[in-house]
């Protein structure tokens, strides 16, 4: 029976009302009146706090993600695109991935790290080599890092991971830092997130694989991944820990989209109906080929079309969550997303354990490799692509450094206030970049577009004093934020 409210895996994401809503919205697929309802619904209003947005449940949600009429899905799209600039402006934050430690017990059938792989070398960093992987992503300009690892207790235990985080955070090589690092490891213990989050960690980032209960025991047969609940709750543990930043993700092509998509918003739901606040992000990864992976063994990937119609739907659906899109997907993908609905992506990516210091931006090693990056460009070229679009790329890590995480972000976000720090904070670490990393090309782009945005600063102080910042920044200022 479903209850967002309970604390059991299988009643918040509850089977038989995952299958009622697919038929409901397999009814309603064409019933226009109804469609044209949820998207009045979905969009922004002004009220005396600032822009609002109602959010869909996962049923109003469905019907759209259903909906296969042209001029409607035109509708939805637009819809997200003005939800987007509503809350996220034309920023795009940039982050990178950063593999620890590829040791696995677990099976998951779609992961090359899967413990059954004996030719895939084993690896994992020490402490120095932590170190020097830091220093290359600082000297391409990553400020955020979203580290990786297998699941191990013997090799990769919590301990490891934490003096991992502290090596990172310790590392100021020439104007660079590390000023938030996402964790992205297997399910733990509420104590195990309580030491993460004593480390500073940002987000908490767990993908739930598939929310399909028989599918998911199938797709990770053995080690501790197999338990479904343990993995389906462990966003609860990690906000009892005081997380309180988390990130949802389910990996697409292992299941039918369409169940995924209503059992993550019913997780959503479920973390906003226990903690009072829903996720930071939510990610949308699709398989990739990888070591012995053949992604055509699956059989429910999904098209192009079929995956930006998913993120507009999640951008209605949830407005004020972040959205990732990694290196995963191609130049050509990621631009037709973006509009849609995406706040966040990677640039310069590499997913091997050890895949960045030593290497010029054309190598990359594909022994350690989680699966095959689809956008090989380097972050310089990634962030004059974004800037060529349109956007802002921003390295900012303010908010939760100002401890504007869980629900105080959300209340601001939900009420577009979060735009007075975001904006000016995403030009002033645009120009850090700029200043330190940039190509001359980026540079003369990136400068003439922040004169521009400067001027876009409603708050008269915030302007003055970015601009201030930004004047003085080439004399050694930075980290000045909002
Ligand atoms: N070991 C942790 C866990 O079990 O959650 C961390 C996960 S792993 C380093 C990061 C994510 O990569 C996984 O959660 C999975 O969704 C994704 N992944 C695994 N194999 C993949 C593949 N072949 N293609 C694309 N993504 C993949």
């Amino acid at each position: 029976m479903y209850d967002p409210k309970s604390l059991k895996a299988e009643e918040f994401i509850d089977h038989a009302e995952i299958l009622e809503t697919l038929d409901y919205a397999e009814k309603n697929k064409n019933n226009k009146e109804l469609i044209e309802q949820i998207l009045e619904k979905a969009r922004p209003r002004k009220t005396a706090r600032g822009t609002e947005c109602a959010g869909l449940s996962h049923r109003e949600a469905s019907v759209l993600l259903a909906c296969e009429d042209p001029e409607l899905i035109c509708k939805m799209y637009t819809l997200a695109e003005e939800i987007k600039k509503a809350f996220y402006g034309n920023r795009i934050v940039m982050f990178a991935p950063l593999y620890l430690s590829n040791y696995c017990v677990n099976k998951c059938v779609y992961c090359p790290y899967h413990n059954q792989n004996h030719h895939i070398p084993r690896k994992k960093l020490t402490l120095e080599e932590v170190a020097k992987e830091v220093i290359a992503l600082q000297d391409m300009g990553h400020k955020r890092l979203a580290i990786e690892a297998g699941e191990d207790p013997v090799n990769n235990p919590i301990e490891y991971i934490l003096e991992c985080i502290n090596t990172i955070y310790s590392i100021k090589h020439k104007n660079g830092a590390i000023r938030r690092v996402n964790v992205n490891i297997a399910a733990t213990t509420v104590e195990n997130y309580r030491k993460l989050k004593e480390a500073g960690i940002g987000t908490y980032i767990l993908f739930q694989e598939t929310y399909h209960k028989e599918s998911y025991e199938t797709l990770h047969p053995a080690g501790p991944k197999h338990n479904y609940a343990y993995h389906t709750e462990a966003m609860d543990r990690a906000m009892d820990g005081g997380i309180d930043d988390v990130g949802l993700g389910v990996l697409f092509g292992l299941e039918l989209y369409k169940y995924e998509f209503a059992g993550l918003l019913m997780h959503a739901e479920h973390l906003e109906a226990v903690h009072g606040v829903g996720p930071h992000t939510i990610s949308v990864p699709r398989i990739k080929r990888a070591d012995d992976i053949d992604p055509t063994v699956f059989d429910n990937g999904i098209d192009d079309d079929t995956f930006a119609k998913i993120i507009a739907c999640i951008r209605i659906a949830v407005p004020y969550t972040g959205m990732i899109v990694s290196t995963r997907e191609s130049e050509a993908c990621r631009n037709k997303v973006l509009s849609l609905g995406i706040s966040q992506i990677s640039g310069g990516s590499r997913t091997s354990v050890g895949g960045y210091a030593g290497y010029t931006p054309e190598e990359r090693p594909h022994d350690t490799e989680q699966f095959d990056v689809s956008d090989q460009r380097s972050l310089d070229e990634v962030v004059r692509w974004l800037m060529e679009l349109g956007y802002i790329p921003s390295f900012c890590t303010a908010c939760y450094r100002e401890g504007r995480t869980g629900d105080r972000f959300m209340s601001l976000c939900k009420t577009g206030q979060i735009q007075n720090c975001c904006h000016p904070n995403a030009l002033m670490t645009l120009k850090e970049f700029l200043e330190d990393y940039a190509s001359p090309e980026t540079k003369a782009l990136g400068e003439k577009l922040i004169t521009e945005e400067l001027k876009t600063i409603p708050n008269e102080k915030a302007r003055r004093l970015a601009t201030e910042y930004i004047e003085n920044i080439h004399e050694g200022k930075r980290d000045f934020r909002f």
